[in-house]
């Protein structure tokens, strides 16, 4: 089981390099690897009843030689000629040369692929069997570039065959409860389906156990800090009434509810564990300040950890407006190694009291003197994996973590099941919606007249683009090629400046510092300007190729604006000609409200979106980013009902076992890098 992939018969040492890209090492990877779609070639088609962008099977004889054609350099095709009784068709082959070699004139086989009958009829790029009995339902796998289905088929056969039989490990009447198929039946069939019917079982058998392991190791997790005892942070009402006068607003309702939660939580005996979940510019700062406020007060350390350098700069800046200078240390990436150890030293002394940093806070080199409590920002990059780190930096921290990404309620109860939960739903008064724009390609000449007069008029403005350099492979704008054409063209004369994620530090600091101020008009940038900015004056963002980017992103993206008194706008553009995709793109411009707006992303997309790949190297969510909501709620329900009065008492210890085992090795080497 734990053979390297390149064991199997046909896939040599490169073609394993390529299957480690996509996290697949071990024959044990290759086997909870599950496809993400089938092609259904139980069935062949005739000829006569194929259908436009159907996939389909279907048994020919060739009724050509093949041909071969090299149109223009790199690029070649290959066609044959193909009929059965009902009529005749095409076969075609882009960059496939090697294909000629396997087609012969008069000979049958199977064909399965794509239909398409834009120029008459053809099959591109079809697969070619010699067997001609149709093979099934067919698994395809997500791939890079150098792979293909037939080799990732390869391995899942040899995956199988090498875990011969495995020991089911869940109870047999909690399967029965449950419908849940045999494990060996659900692996078989999530790669190699006999049938529909046996296919949605053994999906729903492995999403439903992945599910359950889940949410369960979540709430015992939370049954552990439950009990553990933490630090009893000291905060009277006339503190609390200081700290609140210090700030230059009155709270909002939501933010009061949350500082009375977060008040409780540090005043208890156990550590605080809560997620403050608020959209873009609710005001989540404040209740950061308040626990570093309470921390120090009560002498101890506290750590406020954001995803960017960027952010804990701007974090900085309001930690100032609070602490005094003397107190506050900004750890700095990229330090020469002597400084490093005096910021270090610093820490470990507990000579700085308030400590701002990137999550590199919780590398292990890091030692505080008494680190009392901790608020993560920006939860988004932080996963169940990270919390466990923050966890294990004091054994007592109290812990906050920030979230700007509104995630619906029934989810936020899976992915957050191990924490509390605030909500500051509603913005701080004054604040006026960003009006929000779909336009199209016709418009966007007037839509750079806007803008150049808002300039003119001393407002600023962000242009946000997919790609920080063109690319040959993804249809879209760079802010490098954007830049250039702005500033010399409809933006010639206005300071405008470029940033991105490849510049350096200082360089990034330069451009928003001179944004900051005024003195750079308009920021050309990719979604660096996500996190963290908080420029007042800005009135405009402009997003380029908005397709390329989830609702919730955008949502947050538009969130960098309309942050001041004046009234703002969002402009979102799209090459994207599909409906479905206007409409999507076009939802943002109907509502303000980010709760919706993820709502209605989960309804879309399902809630692989936010448990996606979407942050590379985060593969926590990897089978559970597979499973529909019903199949979720019904683990959680599952899970739920263990703990509850006339639950099987050997079924909960087998459960309890394996989500344990499920957590450790999720958990187990916290590599934070
Ligand atoms: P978030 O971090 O949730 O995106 P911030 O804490 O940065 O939001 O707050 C956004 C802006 O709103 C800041 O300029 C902040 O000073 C202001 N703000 C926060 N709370 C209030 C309030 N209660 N009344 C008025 N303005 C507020
Ligand atoms: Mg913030």
């Amino acid at each position: 089981m734990n053979a390297p992939i390149s064991s199997v018969k046909g896939i040599g040492e490169q073609k394993a390099k390529l299957f480690e890209k996509l996290d697949l090492c071990s024959l044990s990877d290759m086997l909870w690897f599950l496809p993400r779609a089938y092609c259904d070639y139980s069935k062949l088609t005739p000829v006569m009843a194929l259908e436009h962008g159907q996939t389909a099977a279907a048994r020919v004889t060739l009724s050509s030689e093949p041909k071969s054609a090299y149109p223009r350099k790199g690029f070649s095709i290959v066609t044959c000629n193909a009929m059965d009784e009902t009529g005749s068709l095409q076969l075609v082959w882009y960059n496939q040369p090697y294909r000629r070699n396997s087609l012969k004139n008069g000979s049958t086989m199977l064909v399965m692929g794509r239909v398409d009958r834009e120029k008459g009829l053809r099959f591109i790029n079809p697969e070619l069997s010699t067997a001609l009995e149709p093979p099934g339902i067919l698994p395809v796998y997500p791939l890079v570039a150098g792979l293909n289905q037939r080799l990732m088929r390869l391995a899942a056969k040899a995956a199988l065959a090498a875990c011969g039989q495995l020991k089911e490990t869940l109870p047999e009447g909690f399967r029965r409860k449950y419908s849940l198929a045999e494990i060996n039946f659900a692996l078989q069939n999530a790669h190699f389906p006999e049938d529909d019917g046996s296919l949605e079982r053994a999906r729903e058998r492995l999403f439903f156990e992945e599910a359950l392991m889940f949410t369960l190791s979540l709430k015992l997790k939370r049954f552990e800090r439950e009990a553990e005892s933490g630090i009893p942070f000291k905060i009277s009402e006339a503190e609390i009434a200081r700290f609140i006068s210090h700030m230059p607003f009155a709270l909002t309702k939501p933010q009061e509810r949350a500082l009375d939660e977060i008040a409780a939580d540090m005043r208890a005996g156990k550590p605080m564990n809560r997620i403050l979940q608020g959209d873009v510019g609710s005001g989540k700062t404040v209740l950061a300040l308040f626990v570093l406020y309470v921390a120090k007060l009560n002498g101890y350390q506290a750590a406020l950890m954001a995803p960017t350098e960027i952010l804990a700069l701007q974090h900085e800046k309001s930690v100032l407006e609070f602490f005094k200078e003397d107190d506050v240390l900004l750890l700095r990436g990229g330090l020469p190694n002597k400084a490093r150890q005096e910021a270090l030293a610093k820490i470990a002394s507990g000579e700085k009291r308030v400590i701002i940093g990137t999550h590199s806070l919780l590398q292990k080199d890091i030692e505080f003197e008494n680190l009392g409590a901790v608020v993560a920002d920006e939860q988004h990059r932080f996963g169940v994996r990270q919390r466990a780190a923050i966890a294990q930096k004091g054994a007592k921290t109290d812990v906050l973590i920030m979230s700007a990404t509104p995630i619906p309620r029934t989810l936020s109860l899976v992915l957050y099941g191990d924490l509390d939960v605030s909500v500051l739903n509603g913005m701080p008064p004054g604040r006026q919606r960003v009006k929000t724009y779909f336009v199209p390609t016709s418009k966007r000449a007037d839509m750079y007249d806007f803008l150049a007069k808002r300039l003119a008029a001393g407002e600023q403005a962000y242009i946000v683009c997919p790609l920080v350099e063109q690319s040959d492979e993804i249809p879209a704008i760079s802010a490098k090629e954007l830049y250039d054409e702005l500033r010399t063209g409809p933006l010639n004369g206005r300071a405008i400046a470029l940033l991105h994620g490849k510049q350096k530090a200082s360089d990034k600091q330069a451009v928003l510092d001179a944004f900051s101020s005024g003195e750079c008009e308009a920021l050309v940038s990719t979604s660096v300007v996500e996190v963290g900015v908080n420029v007042p004056n800005a009135t405009i963002m402009i997003i380029e190729d908005a397709d390329r980017f989830g609702l919730a992103q955008l949502h947050q993206l538009r969130g960098r604006v309309g942050r001041g008194v004046k009234p703002s706008s969002c402009f979102l553009l799209s090459r994207a000609e599909s409906d479905s995709t206007i409409e999507r793109i076009s939802y943002l411009t109907q509502t303000n409200d980010g709760f919706e707006i993820a709502q209605r992303d989960l309804e879309l997309r399902g809630p692989g979106e936010f448990l996606g790949t979407r942050q590379h190297g985060e593969s926590e969510y990897k089978l559970l980013s597979g499973a529909g909501m019903d199949t979720i709620k019904r683990a959680m329900d599952a899970a739920n009902a263990l703990f509850e009065g006339g639950a099987d008492v050997n079924e909960r210890e087998a459960l309890v076992k394996l989500a344990r085992a499920y957590y450790q090795s999720r958990v187990g080497e916290i590599a934070l890098n």
